[in-house]
């Protein structure tokens, strides 16, 4: 009785530090060490199979005001609120990760760069449309970007990261894309 105990503590344990290395703790959702591991993951299995995937950056648009209006508990409740938006939005499968403060890193598999610009028109939209609890309207811009088979973690990310800025640079609330 007491090793059966004995183990399942352990398991029970094991399972909690697997969630603190992989979970990001306010969101639930992927921490950036794990969307990184899932993405470099991803291409090794596409280099295999010649299957393709695309790559999202969505990164809250004047969030820093919404701190400063609103105080930073509000903001973190506004960053959870937007994690199920978007869990919402989109397909089981597809894997979202907190890269940071206010930024997220979507990988939609399988996915051509027609169809990840068609999913992120619709996000960018529904985030447009809801009203968040605490504070009402938020916007979001997005880049998108398809895997190429030349590419490296790094110059995808680089190039998502440009598309990112492209939408900010044009008026934010919009999705640029950088084949
Ligand atoms: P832009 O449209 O150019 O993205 O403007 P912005 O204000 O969103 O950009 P900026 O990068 O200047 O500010 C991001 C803000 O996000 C600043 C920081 O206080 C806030 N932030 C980052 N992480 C968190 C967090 O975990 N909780 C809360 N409440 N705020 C956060
Ligand atoms: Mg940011
Ligand atoms: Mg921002």
């Amino acid at each position: 009785m007491a090793v059966a105990h004995d183990i399942t503590d352990r398991v029970k344990r094991d399972k909690k530090l697997m969630m603190l290395a992989t979970m990001d703790s306010l969101t639930n959702i992927y921490n950036r060490y794990q969307i990184n591991a899932e993405i470099e993951s991803k291409i090794i299995r596409v280099q295999r199979t010649n299957k393709r995937f695309s790559l999202m950056m969505l990164d809250l648009d004047y969030f820093k005001k919404v701190n400063d209006t609103f105080g930073h508990d509000i903001g973190d409740k506004v960053l959870i609120e937007f994690t199920e938006v978007l869990k919402k939005c989109l397909r089981k499968n597809d894997k979202i990760g907190r890269w940071g403060g206010e930024e997220f890193v979507v990988l939609l598999l399988e996915t051509s760069l027609e169809d990840a610009l068609k999913i992120s028109q619709k996000l960018c939209q529904e985030i447009d449309r809801y009203k968040f609890k605490s504070i009402g309207h938020l916007t979001c811009s997005i880049g998108v970007s398809l895997f190429r088979k030349d590419d490296t973690i790094l110059t995808l990310l680089k190039r998502i990261d440009k598309a990112l800025y492209k939408s900010k640079d044009e008026g934010r609330n919009r999705v640029s894309i950088l084949e």
